[in-house]
């Protein structure tokens, strides 16, 4: 609603652009998902803290949105704001073996532009599209490295605590597989790493072969959330899921992805109700067949809370 009052007291402290019923499918790389309330740019701490009080006074929610690639926001929408970070929070400083980088840089730039200065350790990046902030809260990885092995350090702001900037040493964040304990109240504005120095021509050829094998095993033409569940502890949720007999099942426009069974894509018009539904047929068709039970990796917002296994 376009004379929402939260839109004027949010339009009144923040300096980034704020949206009134802006599509979550929009911001999606499910490309389904309802309005938010409020989607608001933030293009400084400032406006994050800004925000948080805004929503602590209105009784609102918050959410943190990066690249929006791990996210399935309900067809309801998000009853709250939708906070992404804007230009401010990007830019990638090389002194060495060490990086600073902005939460918002997406990891494929990041990953090209570390390999362009001849520094191995974040090739795995080169193909998750979402941004080093999605990837501090999600540790985030791929081809058998992860975020954790090269973080040193994230700096965040804490919504709960009245802006308090903090630096955060990686091993605080207790990261395991698809998981941080970054807090809940916690966005982070920047990480340091800390890479190697390697051959650029064996760098260059491993992100050109992690491109080659997600091109033949992944639906990357169509819309997804990437894995859909995390792998269960000496095994591989897509396994069990085509092993249970689900591959292709489908609901509504949302199926297993008949390439790569831990994937669901989506085709146009598809609902959100769809996916969950979709995610919910998995989860009980592979704990009725193994006895295991399927957590998700998916983070899933506007159902009830924000759904998030992290
Ligand atoms: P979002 O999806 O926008 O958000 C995810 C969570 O992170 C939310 O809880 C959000 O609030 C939180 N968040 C985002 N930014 C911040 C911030 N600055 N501070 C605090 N919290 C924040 N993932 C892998 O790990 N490995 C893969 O190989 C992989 N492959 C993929 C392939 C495809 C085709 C797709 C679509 C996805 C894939 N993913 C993969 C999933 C996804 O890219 C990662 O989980 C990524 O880390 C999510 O980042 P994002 O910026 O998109 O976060």
């Amino acid at each position: 609603m376009a004379d929402d009052p939260l839109l004027a007291r949010l339009r009144e402290r923040v300096a980034g652009a704020v949206l009134p019923d802006e599509a979550m499918a929009r911001h999606t790389t499910l490309r389904v998902g309802g309005p938010a309330r409020v989607l608001l740019r933030a293009e400084s701490a400032a406006d994050l803290v800004a925000t948080a009080q805004v929503c602590a006074d209105e009784g609102v929610r918050w959410l943190i949105l990066g690249r929006g690639s791990n996210l399935l926001v309900s067809d309801q929408g998000w009853n709250g704001v939708v906070v992404k970070l804007g230009r401010a929070f990007r830019g990638i400083e090389i002194d060495g073996e060490r990086v600073v980088a902005g939460a918002a840089e997406p990891m494929p730039v990041l990953a090209q532009a570390v390999a362009a200065a001849e520094l191995g350790g974040l090739a795995f990046g080169v193909a998750i599209p979402g941004s080093l902030g999605g990837a501090v809260r999600m540790n985030a990885g791929a081809h058998g490295h992860e975020l954790r092995e090269v973080l040193k350090w994230v700096e965040v702001v804490r919504l709960d605590r009245d802006g308090l900037t903090e630096r955060l040493p990686a091993a605080a964040l207790r990261m395991t597989y698809r998981h941080s304990e970054l807090p809940a109240d916690a966005v982070a504005l920047r990480a340091g790493l800390s890479l190697q120095r390697t051959d650029p021509a064996a760098l260059e050829e491993s992100m050109a072969e992690m491109r080659r094998w997600r091109r033949e095993h992944q639906p990357l033409g169509e819309p997804s959330c990437g894995s859909v569940f995390r792998n269960p502890p000496g095994d591989s949720a897509g396994r069990l899921i085509e092993a249970a007999g689900l591959k292709a099942h489908h609901v509504g426009g949302a199926q297993v992805s008949p390439r790569h069974a831990n994937f669901i894509t989506v085709t146009p018009g598809a609902r959100a109700h769809d996916v969950a539904q979709v995610i919910a047929d998995v989860t009980q068709g592979v704990a009725q067949r193994f006895s295991v039970t399927l957590e998700t990796e998916v983070v899933m917002a506007g159902f009830d809370e924000v759904r998030s296994t992290s």
